[in-house]
C-alpha cells in the first residue's frame, strides 16, 4: 500500500511565496519587484492593444469554438512562431528540416525538450549532462532533474563586474565532455539581465562546435529585451547558420503578455544534410507521442490570439510597436533608477543597472539588504537581489532608490 502519511511537506515555491507576502502587505508604499510580469506605469497588468484587437476578432468570429487542437497544436501558430525565431529566410525552413510542437508556454517547451532528450539523447559517446548557466531560471533545475538528466553548471555571472563571466564560461564549455547538452538563454538572461555580445556568441558557438555540444535555447523574451524581434533572435540564428542541430523552447508569455494563456512552442532544427528532412520528420513523430501522453493537446485560445497577430501584416506591425513600448518603458526605468542612485551618492557603482537588459536586473544587493528592504520599506524582491524592472514606475522609482540607498549605507 502507499503510505501517503510518509509524504514530507515540501517547501513553498520561493517566487510564489514572495508574491503571497506582497499581497498580504497592507502598506500603501509597497512595491513588487519580484514578479516576472510586465506592469504599466500605473503598476497594472497591461493587455497589449494588439492582443485586445485579436481578441475582438476572435470573439466576433461566428465559427469560434472550443474544439481540441491537433496534438502538435495550431499550425498557423507554430509555423509563424518558428519563422519568428529563425527568420523567415532561414535555410533550415527552406530546407524543411525543422519540427515544431505547440506547448504549455515556455515551461512546457523546456519540459517537452527535456523529456525528448531524456528519451533519445543516447548516442554512443554522448554526455547526457545538461549544463545550466550559474545562475539560471530556478525552474530549469527541477525540470531537467524531473526527467532524470544529470545537471551541471557553467559560470555565467561575474560578481565583481556584474557582467558576463565570459572566460569562465568558455573554459567550462571547453572542459565539459564532448556532446554535452548546453542550455543557453538567447536574450535577456533570467535572472541576471546579462547577455553575451555578438562577438562573444561567435566564440561560444566556436567552442561548442569544436566540442560537438548540443545547444538548448530557452527563449522567453524575444522582442521584449531590445524591442527588436530580430536582434533578440540573433544568437539562435547564428547557431543555425553555423549548422548546429539544436532545440528551442519559445514562450509568448512576456512578448505578447499572454502569461496565463500558456502560449509557447518547442522547435527542433536538424543540421543540413541529405537526410535532414527525414530527421526532422522522425523527431516530430516522437514529439507527438510524448505530447499525447503528457497533455494530449495544447490550449487553444492564446495560440489563436498570437496566430491572429503573427499572420496579419497590420497587426504584426502594431505588435512591434507594443513591444517597443514595453521595452522602452523598462529601459527608461533602468535609466531613472541608476540616475537616482548616483544622485544620492549611494556607495558602489550602478552602471550595471543600465548595462543589463530585459525584465530583470541583478542589483548586487545582499540577502540581508533584501530582507531589510522588505521589512522596513515594503519593497519585495527575490533574495538573490534580482529586481523586476517592470515593477518600477515614475511614482515609485525615487522611493525605491532612497530605500536602496539606506540599506546599502
Ligand atoms: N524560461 C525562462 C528563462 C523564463 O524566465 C521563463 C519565465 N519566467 C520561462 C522559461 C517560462 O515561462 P512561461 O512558462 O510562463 O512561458
Amino acid at each position: 500500500s502507499f503510505p501517503a502519511e510518509a509524504v514530507p511537506q515540501a517547501p513553498e515555491d520561493a517566487l510564489f511565496g514572495l508574491m503571497r507576502a506582497y499581497r498580504a502587505d497592507e502598506s500603501k508604499d509597497k512595491v513588487d519587484l519580484g514578479i516576472g510580469a510586465y506592469r504599466d506605469d500605473n503598476a497594472k497588468p497591461w493587455v497589449l492593444p494588439v492582443v485586445k484587437k485579436a481578441d475582438e476578432i476572435l470573439r466576433n468570429d461566428p465559427d469560434l469554438n472550443h474544439e481540441y487542437l491537433p496534438i502538435a497544436g495550431l499550425a498557423p501558430f507554430t509555423s509563424k512562431s518558428i519563422e519568428l525565431i529563425l527568420g523567415s529566410d532561414s535555410p533550415a525552413l527552406a530546407e524543411k528540416r525543422t519540427a515544431s510542437v505547440q506547448t504549455i508556454s515556455g515551461t512546457g517547451a523546456v519540459h517537452l525538450g527535456a523529456l525528448f532528450l531524456a528519451r533519445f539523447y543516447k548516442v554512443a559517446g554522448a554526455n547526457r549532462t545538461v549544463y545550466l548557466p550559474n545562475p539560471t531560471w530556478a525552474n530549469h533545475n527541477q525540470i531537467f532533474g524531473n526527467v532524470g538528466l544529470p545537471i551541471a553548471t557553467y559560470p555565467y555571472f561575474d560578481k565583481q563586474t556584474r557582467g558576463l563571466a565570459f572566460d569562465g564560461m568558455v573554459q567550462a564549455l571547453r572542459d565539459a565532455p564532448e556532446r554535452s547538452i548546453i542550455l543557453l538563454h538567447p536574450c535577456a538572461h533570467n535572472p541576471t539581465g546579462v547577455d553575451p555580445t555578438q562577438e562573444q556568441w561567435r566564440a561560444i558557438a566556436a567552442v561548442m562546435k569544436e566540442k560537438k555540444h548540443f545547444p538548448f535555447f530557452d527563449c522567453a523574451y524575444q522582442g521584449f529585451a531590445s524591442g527588436d524581434l530580430d536582434r533578440d533572435a540573433a544568437a539562435v540564428r547564428y547557431f543555425v547558420e553555423q549548422g548546429f542541430e539544436l532545440v528551442i523552447a519559445q514562450s509568448f508569455a512576456k512578448n505578447f503578455g499572454l502569461y496565463g494563456e500558456r502560449a509557447g512552442c518547442f522547435h527542433f532544427a536538424a543540421s543540413p544534410g541529405p537526410d535532414a528532412g527525414g530527421v526532422a520528420a522522425r523527431v516530430a513523430s516522437q514529439l507527438a507521442i510524448l505530447q499525447r501522453s503528457e497533455i494530449s493537446n495544447p490550449p487553444i485560445y492564446g495560440a489563436k490570439i498570437a496566430a491572429t497577430v503573427l499572420n496579419d501584416p497590420a497587426l504584426y506591425a502594431e505588435w512591434k510597436e507594443n513591444l517597443r513600448e514595453m521595452s522602452g518603458r523598462i529601459i527608461s526605468m533602468r535609466k531613472a533608477l541608476r540616475a537616482k542612485l548616483e544622485e544620492l551618492g549611494t556607495p558602489g557603482t550602478w552602471n550595471h543597472i543600465t548595462d543589463q537588459i530585459g525584465m530583470f536586473s541583478f542589483t548586487g544587493l545582499s540577502e540581508a539588504q533584501v530582507k531589510r528592504l522588505q521589512e522596513e520599506f515594503h519593497i519585495y524582491m527575490t533574495k538573490n537581489g534580482r529586481i523586476s524592472m517592470a515593477g518600477l514606475n515614475t511614482r515609485n522609482v525615487e522611493y525605491v532608490a532612497k530605500a536602496i540607498d539606506k540599506v546599502v549605507r
